[in-house]
């Protein structure tokens, strides 16, 4: 594979749009991996595949595009349920039961967006669930919508305060109805889809899975595991990487882009082209050339 600058070859397999919880619409993200210097760059909006068509109406020349979407999934084996996140590339986006799951989870949160918004009022904070929806623009409703209302209001100065335990992160926080982890492996590869763990060591996220059940995943069918991501420290990018040698996964490394919703840039981690053909060789969608 070449590059459109000569150098290696520049591979983003993780971000948002306006489909879900980021800031650019589909086609300014394309246009912005362009910008960035990109050759590949993964739109992989939470619980959609609403961005691929206007992303791929979009895609300048040069620039490839990986579709995808990022699963909200959970593990039941702790309780609580253990949330986690599920890149699926190259899948069908018809599919059936995909199609039926992801509907499913974008109305559950969407009555659990609604339910946060009324723990809030109920506390006297004033924030409305009509303008976080309208704020959402049809995409995917997320804690970064809600985040931006509490900005909005005066209530925080920023995202990451937004997220912290007195609001989002814990006091106001709801559980969302994932779709279980196994399920979702399985679902991505029926749908002849490539899934990918993202971010699987985020300790500073919150609770991460044990090693053992990521040994299991593989075995149902998981192809990767995303190493290089800003969540994780060096060490837990080093465990990863390990760790996907002794499954026989491959890594990848993503930005995790949500335009202004957070600060890290398009290119800020990349993939190799080795992981990248792996994803291109079982995935049953055409990756888009603009
Ligand atoms: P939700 O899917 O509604 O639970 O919201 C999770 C989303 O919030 C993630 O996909 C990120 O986009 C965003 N997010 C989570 N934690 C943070 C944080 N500490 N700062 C900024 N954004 C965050
Ligand atoms: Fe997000
Ligand atoms: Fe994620
Ligand atoms: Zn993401």
């Amino acid at each position: 594979m070449t590059s459109r600058t000569g150098s290696a070859p520049r591979i983003d397999l993780h971000a948002h749009s306006t489909a879900s919880d980021g800031t650019l619409t589909p086609a300014e993200l394309v246009g912005a991996a362009f910008d960035a210097g990109l050759d590949v760059l993964a739109i992989t909006d939470h619980d959609t595949t609403a961005g691929w068509a206007p992303a791929v109406a979009a895609l300048p020349p040069g620039l490839r595009l990986v579709r995808g979407a990022e699963l909200s999934c959970r593990w039941s084996g702790a309780q609580p349920a253990v949330p986690l996140h599920l890149l699926a590339y190259l899948f069908d986006p018809h599919h059936p039961e995909l199609v039926a799951e992801l509907v499913r989870v974008r109305a559950a949160r969407e009555e659990r967006g609604e339910r946060m918004v009324g723990l809030l009022r109920a506390d006297g904070i004033d924030v409305n669930w009509p303008d976080i929806l309208a704020g959402a623009g049809g995409g995917t409703v997320g804690r970064p919508h809600l985040a931006q209302a509490l900005i909005r209001a005066g209530l925080v100065g920023s995202v990451r305060e937004a997220f912290g335990p007195n609001w989002l992160g814990e006091r106001y926080r709801l559980p969302k109805e994932d779709i279980d982890v196994f399920r979702a492996v399985r679902l991505v590869r029926a749908a002849g889809g490539v899934p990918v763990f993202a971010h699987p060591r985020a300790t500073r996220r919150g609770r991460v899975v044990p090693d053992e059940l990521i040994a299991e995943l593989a075995a149902a069918g998981l192809a990767g595991l995303e190493a290089d991501h800003e969540d994780h420290s060096p060490a837990e990018r080093e465990h990863v990487r390990a760790l996907a040698a002794d499954l026989g996964l491959f890594v990848t490394g993503s930005s995790d882009f949500h335009g202004t919703h957070k600060t890290v840039q398009l290119g800020a981690f990349s993939t190799s082209v080795e992981a990248y053909e792996r994803i291109v060789a079982d995935g049953v969608t055409e990756v888009a050339s603009g």
